[in-house]
């Protein structure tokens, strides 16, 4: 008689795994989850997470809604950025539902929002704080500074618009392109930039009264009568 042994794996729902996996992010308290720490704390093995998800642990993640790239302690400003992507793409202010994972518009998680500010209505407020210039790098509080001190002694300001101010006047114009009426909201194959009114050449300045938002074809058309 031929003894053979029974290597069929317990058949493990995916429900059950997908609910361990977010256990123990919850237990940690991240958006996140390593295959290392989930080794350590999970009730499964990371081979039969493995198994079930494609033999991708991002996968598992991603189905768990959690964030994909492992990081812990993502920089507030990444954040804010791809906050303000969602909120491009949308073309209006983003609800906790966007930031779902199933809709593959966030790069992060409800949760890591959440986690970090508090809620998500508190995610928004520091947000709207950050665009503001309030807080953030220091080397963005120190570009704003720069800014003022040149406004006070009547210099002109940079011709650069940072992130924060380009996200300003897009929240302003709605997202949408001020000439066409274009935005990504409608057709996601528009891209949006920020343009100065009056070119910075001519001595417009970078500042919220001199700019708008435009599409990349609208502001194409206009750099041939503006050569900066
Ligand atoms: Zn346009």
């Amino acid at each position: 008689m031929k003894f053979e042994l029974n290597l069929r794996k317990r058949n493990i729902p995916k429900e059950d795994l997908i609910a361990d996996l977010q256990k123990v992010a919850n237990e940690i308290g991240q958006g996140t989850l390593t295959a290392i720490i989930y080794a350590e704390r999970g009730k499964y093995g990371v081979n039969t997470v493995l198994r079930k998800f494609d033999r991708s642990w991002n996968n598992a993640l991603s189905a768990a809604g959690l964030d994909l790239n492992n990081r812990i302690n993502i920089p507030e400003e990444e954040l804010f950025k791809n906050l303000a992507n969602i909120w491009e793409i949308l073309g209006r202010q983003p609800v906790g539902k966007d930031i779902e994972k199933s809709n593959n518009l966030s790069k992060f998680s409800l949760g890591t929002y959440e986690k970090r500010f508090g809620g998500w209505n508190k995610a928004l407020e520091s947000f709207i704080e950050y665009i503001n210039g309030n807080i953030g790098s220091e080397s963005g509080t120190q570009e704003f500074t720069d800014i003022k001190a040149k406004r006070q002694l009547s210099q002109r300001t940079s011709k650069k618009i940072n992130e924060r101010l380009r996200f300003k006047i897009l929240i302003r114009d709605s997202c949408i392109c001020k000439i066409c009426g274009a935005s990504p909201a409608k057709n996601p194959e528009v891209h949006l930039d920020v343009d100065h009114i009056i070119p910075y050449s001519k001595g417009g300045e970078t500042l919220e009264e001199n700019l708008r938002t435009l599409c990349s074809k609208c502001n194409r058309g206009r750099s041939n009568h503006f050569i900066e």
